[in-house]
């Protein structure tokens, strides 16, 4: 059985504040195990600034390798990992995927983390840490976790991961871009996210916000719900929330959205929050 744990759940940029507080304002961090196989190993999806409790919380729990899976390079989505404490950790390791179609990973990840935008250089810090520039499928042997990266829409590439292990599966799609007619999903991806239990989708905008900015790369709750439907998943999760939308508003939309008479479950991601997968 896998379990996921969201440790961040806003699209853009953080925003802690009162009004944010019960789903978080943190920016994008998954973390996935599996608990019918090795405890010493997590897969993330995406280091925003939830992945800084997501290390902290993940060490303390005994886990020293880790597997970050990064949808793309955009801030939100990266953020965390400077601060978090397991690379001063030496027996701690970290290999990161990604697709990079601007420079070497390393080299990305080395220029961000020195002076003067950071005051310690990447090999300064004591955890092993490899680079892995794939958009090719991923074994992870110990934790029995097959991962199936899928190309999306967005401002720049971006990829989606499809976990597997056994039965159980989770597909993440963050930072997708829905097209003007809110219908027509690639069949690419409604075969790649075919049958999953547990969908993670972009779900930035409502229809009225999306005419303003149908181009910054987001989908709506309407986009979200149909790659849902024509994947056939057992439950969707709107995901990359926009960091002005407020506790309050995501109540209503959820429960406007759980009133539909929907073959799936309906949920928003929300910091802290545990779920199985099986
Ligand atoms: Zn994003
Ligand atoms: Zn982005």
């Amino acid at each position: 059985m896998l379990s996921l744990k969201f440790y961040g759940v806003r699209g853009s940029f953080p925003s802690p504040s009162l009004d944010t507080s019960y789903f978080g304002g943190n920016t994008s961090c998954v973390a996935v195990v599996n608990n019918d196989a090795t405890r010493r190993e997590a897969l993330l999806l995406d280091v925003g600034s939830g992945a800084i409790h997501a290390s902290e919380e993940l060490v303390e729990k005994g886990v020293r390798r880790f597997h970050i899976f990064l949808s793309h390079l955009h801030w939100d989505h990266v953020q965390g990992f400077p601060f978090m404490s397991l690379l001063d950790r030496a027996d701690c390791e970290i290999d990161i995927y990604a697709s990079s179609e601007y420079a070497p990973l390393e080299q990305l990840f080395s220029t961000a983390m020195s002076p003067p935008l950071f005051p310690v250089v990447l090999k300064q810090r004591s955890a092993t840490i490899r680079f892995v520039e794939t958009a090719k499928s991923v074994d992870l042997g110990n934790m029995q976790i097959r991962v199936h990266p899928i190309e999306i829409s967005h401002s720049d590439p971006v990829l989606g991961y499809r976990i597997d292990s056994g039965s159980a599966s989770i597909a993440y799609l963050t930072d997708h871009q829905c097209g003007h007619d809110f219908g027509h999903v690639p069949a690419e991806l409604v075969s790649w996210a075919q049958g999953v239990n547990t969908l993670i989708h972009d779900a930035q905008y409502t229809k009225t916000e999306f005419l303003e900015k149908s181009n910054w790369g987001h989908s709506t709750y309407e986009f979200a719900v149909k790659v849902a439907e024509l994947a056939r998943v057992k439950r969707l999760i709107f995901f990359h929330h926009d960091p002005k939308r407020s506790d309050d508003e995501l109540r209503s939309i959820l429960k406007l959205w759980e009133s539909e008479p929907l073959a799936f479950k309906v949920l928003a991601a929300k910091e802290g929050e545990e779920l199985c997968v099986v």
